[in-house]
């Protein structure tokens, strides 16, 4: 399947949520959504929007210690911090990859330090700080195509 990409800059918090939304109300059973930039860039705004898409009703920004937390909403969520790991064997220890193919949906914070064990299927979502509280939000994906099929191209 061919790879798709867009672009977008948010202005507020509610706007990246939005985006986040609208993807999360896009993906199907098995996804993962794989996010990168730094702190404060903006991932944790965008999974509520997520989370919300996918009729999650509890949910609570990763809590500082748990490095998964899951959640029940129209398929399995699952929302991952890697912030904390370090190296590979800490990685490995909490096998993320068992997580995936479980029929939910798979949200990854510092998804870069997973490298080559990301499925070969994902969406990456990889945020960016610019002036003030803009962000530029880069959507992309490999294998699958949700992004092809949302209503929100060409938002901002
Ligand atoms: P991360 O998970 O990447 O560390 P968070 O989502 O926890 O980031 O925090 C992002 C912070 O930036 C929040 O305090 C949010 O209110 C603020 N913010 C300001 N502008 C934006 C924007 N356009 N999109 C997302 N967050 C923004
Ligand atoms: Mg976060």
């Amino acid at each position: 399947m061919e790879n798709f990409a867009m672009e977008i800059i948010t202005k507020t918090p509610e706007e990246t949520k939005a985006l986040g939304e609208k993807l999360g109300k896009a993906l199907k059973e098995n996804d993962v959504v794989a996010l990168s930039g730094e702190l404060g860039a903006g991932k944790t705004t965008f999974i509520k929007g997520l989370a919300a898409g996918l009729k999650v009703r509890d949910f609570v920004s990763s809590p500082s210690f748990i490095i998964v937390n899951e959640y029940s909403g129209r398929t399995p969520f699952y929302h991952m911090d890697l912030y904390r790991l370090e190296g590979e064997e800490d990685i490995e220890d909490i096998a993320v990859t068992e997580y995936f193919n479980r029929g939910g949906v798979v949200a990854i914070e510092w998804a870069e330090k997973l490298k080559v064990l990301l499925p070969d299927r994902f969406i990456a979502v990889t945020i960016e700080l610019l002036d003030g509280s803009r962000r530029k939000i880069t959507l992309k994906e490999t294998g699958t195509d949700r992004l092809k099929n949302m209503t929100f191209r060409g938002v901002s």
